[in-house]
């Protein structure tokens, strides 16, 4: 979620006013904004994109819960101590959050472990233990309509009588002190992004905010005037008419069998009934094709932490390959790659099957993804039910991405087209007619540059490094992953700066370039990778050859509130993963909506935003996904590249021989030893291709009219990228609503620099 004070102040039309409020109080509110802690409790583009919805489901008036786990600590802090990564817990809640309410007279049971019995009423979960949910609420308010929606965060109680033998063991002090094993739950969050680890501890997790939820959808369906036609015994029968679950991936998939567990075990529906009411109920979005992230739990930890859950599971399975075969019979081969048990190995339990079984829609985050699901991973479930798969492409909330973010473009924008793009972004098209309006290039300019000087700043004041601000701010920030190719950045960086020495004084467009993200504490090569961009700099920098015409930054502990700064002063958004492996992407959108210009792969949603803005507009280089599965097929191998390649070769032997760590001529053997041997994202098949792609920005930069052309350009394209029309497709299409645009008298004042005292 990162920071609230100014969303909720510019949602609710109050920010001048607060401004004003505070000068007269001899108080800078910027200054107090930046006393807030970020909510950071998510990994990344996931997490964030939900925020954006809630922004957006508020604002286009929708009856819209968020659910979650209030994390004690989350997202840790990363500081960077000698180049390398270290990890500091994030205790966000240390001062209080003003934002939030407990609402303990909602707080509700959730139960683990025990065992299930048959009885003349049907199967019983008894025995269990019982750790209490508490629910915090915090306000979400839509843009300036009156529509205060809620986020709902679970916190994991002990319930009073938790450890009960203890205490009448006598060991009062022991049976408190261990009263924090049930509140673990919600302790931390699993700090990794696009990688699954299967730990006991996360699957409670998931399942506690399932259960909770849950509970909490059908006691308020319940007291609802649909839910008690019938005062004795609840009809279920609108419940899919009244309710929609959106699986935000498969972390919250239990609410499939809990669901149906609740229903068949507790309310006593026949499973048809409730299979029924579960299917047109839930919908699943997939935000991953990589195989490492996918969630496939061992059905032993199943068994004994959710037992009857297991079973229902095993039944779903049981009628799901029924259909199969009466759909494709005598085709084993097939119903065994569609069962939701995987029986190779250490039999587990495929998570993504279960949501896409238990789900009336499924959707991918971009068209490119959406199409990777239907012909490859999830073909066959495909096949099956075509109707079920659609695409809802991302989308970012314009008013903290632009209008919070970057005030004086917000502005400008306004003094050219007005501000209905607040809510209705694709007016931004209206800015096209200026694009070669010199005075309007000029302008756009000139915020670019105010915002830049702004980040040098902070730069200069937070890390002590100097930046030349007439240079190319080049960012790549986003979760380190070796999909992401933060390596192959780093490689067109050692390419540039070997070049500048080779032959100091030729023509050469000076480049600040920023790389920033977190890495999973317990990703190594991530970590790696991390500390080669530091290794890297510290040459680079302090090399007198360089000058001013080749800065390497690591931004340290990038988050949403370093997001908010950096993207309004970036001028290259770098967005270079191997086609096929980004499901979408949402920085992307957030560096087009403020004029960066996007170096990129036909991967996840750049595909679309080439599209919108036309191929002169933005920086496409690379392989296919067609030609990387061809690559695939045909074998890769990296050497092909080294060898025929000088620049690559110099580049793989300075990371190899410790050209860039002097101190320890190892540290980066294996990260050369990646790229020429294990490297599964083809980073020296795209070199050439990036290299000369880059060539062709420093050229252009060198063209600042034509550059800012394309700026334009970009900005006036991006209002497919608003999460509003995200958000009124899923309503439409898989939710059965309709959202409104209805508003008060538009709320936005413009934030003066100097309020005035009256
Ligand atoms: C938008 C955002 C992301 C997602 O970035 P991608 O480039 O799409 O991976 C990750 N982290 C933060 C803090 C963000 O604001």
């Amino acid at each position: 979620m990162g920071r609230s004070l100014q969303n909720t102040m510019i949602n609710l039309g109050i920010q001048g006013a607060c401004d004003e409020a505070m000068y007269q109080l001899g108080l800078d509110i910027e200054e107090l904004e930046e006393l807030e802690e970020d909510a950071g409790l998510g990994n990344g583009g996931l997490g964030r994109l939900a925020a954006c919805f809630l922004d957006s489901m508020a604002t286009l008036g929708l009856a819209a819960y968020g659910y979650g786990i209030r994390y004690e600590y989350g997202i840790f802090a990363q500081k960077i101590k000698n180049g390398e990564q270290t990890e500091e817990p994030d205790d966000w809640l240390r001062f209080g959050n003003p934002w939030e309410k407990a609402r303990p007279e909602y707080m509700l049971p959730v139960n683990f472990y025990g065992h299930v019995e048959n009885t003349p009423q049907g199967k019983k979960w008894v025995n269990t233990q019982v750790v209490f949910a508490m629910p915090y609420d915090s306000p979400v308010p839509g843009y300036g309509n009156n529509v205060v929606n809620t986020l709902r965060l679970w916190s994991a109680k002990s319930p009073v009588e938790f450890n009960l033998k203890f205490f009448n063991d006598g060991d009062y002090i022991q049976a408190v002190i261990d009263r924090n094993i049930a509140e673990n739950i919600s302790r931390v969050l699993y700090p990794n992004d696009n990688f699954f680890e299967g730990k006991e501890l996360r699957l409670k997790q998931e399942y506690f905010m399932c259960a909770a939820t849950l509970q909490d959808i059908i006691r308020r369906f319940k007291s609802s005037k649909f839910g008690c036609r019938d005062p004795v015994r609840t009809s279920f029968d609108s419940f899919p008419d009244k309710v929609a679950i959106q699986l935000n991936d498969t972390h919250p998939s239990l609410a499939i069998p809990e669901l149906m567990r609740i229903l068949v075990d507790v309310e006593g529906l026949p499973w048809e009934k409730a299979w029924d009411i579960t299917v047109r109920a839930c919908a699943y979005t997939n935000h991953t094709v990589l195989p490492e992230a996918l969630e496939r739990w061992p059905t032993s930890m199943l068994d004994s932490i959710l037992p009857r859950h297991l079973q229902i599971i095993y039944h779903i399975n049981h009628l799901h390959l029924q259909e199969v075969q009466k759909k494709f019979p005598d085709d084993w081969e097939r119903v065994k790659r569609m069962s939701l048990v995987e029986e190779e190995g250490e039999k587990r339990v495929n998570m993504a099957h279960l949501c896409i079984v238990g789900s009336h829609a499924v959707n991918g985050v971009a068209q490119i993804h959406s199409d990777i699901i239907k012909n490859d991973i999830f073909r066959d479930f495909y096949e099956l039910s075509p109707e079920k798969f659609q695409n809802k492409t991302n989308g970012i909330t314009p008013r903290r991405w632009l209008l919070l973010c970057n005030p004086s473009l917000a502005d400008l924008i306004a003094e050219k087209i007005g501000e209905e793009w607040i809510v209705h972004l694709e007016q931004l098209q209206q800015l096209k007619q200026f694009a070669k309006d010199t005075n309007f290039q000029r302008a756009v300019q000139k915020v670019k540059q105010e915002n830049k000087l702004k980040l040098a700043q902070l730069l200069q004041k937070e890390y002590g490094v100097k930046v030349n601000p007439a240079s190319m701010f080049d960012i790549q920030v986003k979760r380190i992953h070796e999909y992401k190719r933060q390596l192959l950045n780093c490689l067109h960086i050692i390419t540039l700066y070997n070049r500048i020495k080779r032959n100091p004084s030729a023509n050469f467009t000076p480049r600040t370039v920023m790389i920033g993200g977190k890495a999973a504490p317990g990703y190594y090569t991530a970590k790696k990778i991390i500390k080669l961009i530091c290794s890297v700099g510290n040459v680079v920098n302090n090399d007198p050859i360089v000058g001013d015409k080749l800065k390497v930054i690591f931004l340290e502990n990038y988050r949403v509130t370093l997001a908010e700064k950096i993207m309004p002063a970036a001028d290259l958004s770098e967005q270079i993963s191997t086609a096929g492996t980004e499901a979408s992407g949402t920085g992307n959108m957030k560096f087009m909506l403020n004029g960066a210009l996007t170096i990129g792969t036909l991967d996840g949603a750049n595909v679309e935003m080439a599209e919108e803005m036309g191929q002169d507009n933005i920086f496409i280089f690379g392989m296919t996904v067609d030609e990387v599965e061809k690559l695939k097929h045909h074998g890769y191998n990296a050497y092909d590249y080294y060898n025929s390649n000088p620049d690559i070769k110099q580049c793989v032997d300075q990371i190899q021989n410790g050209f860039f760590s002097p101190a320890n001529p190892d540290e980066f053997r294996d990260v050369a030893d990646i790229l020429l041997k294990y490297d599964r994202f083809f980073l020296l098949a795209d070199f050439d291709a990036y290299i000369k792609c880059q060539d062709r920005v420093g050229e252009i930069y060198q063209d600042q009219s034509k550059w800012v052309e394309m700026a334009i350009h970009n900005i006036a394209s991006s209002g497919k990228f608003s999460s509003d029309r995200t958000i009124a497709e899923y309503a439409r299409k898989i939710w059965g609503v309709e959202p409104t645009w209805e508003k008060l008298p538009a709320p936005h004042e413009p934030r003066d620099e100097e309020p005035v005292a009256k």
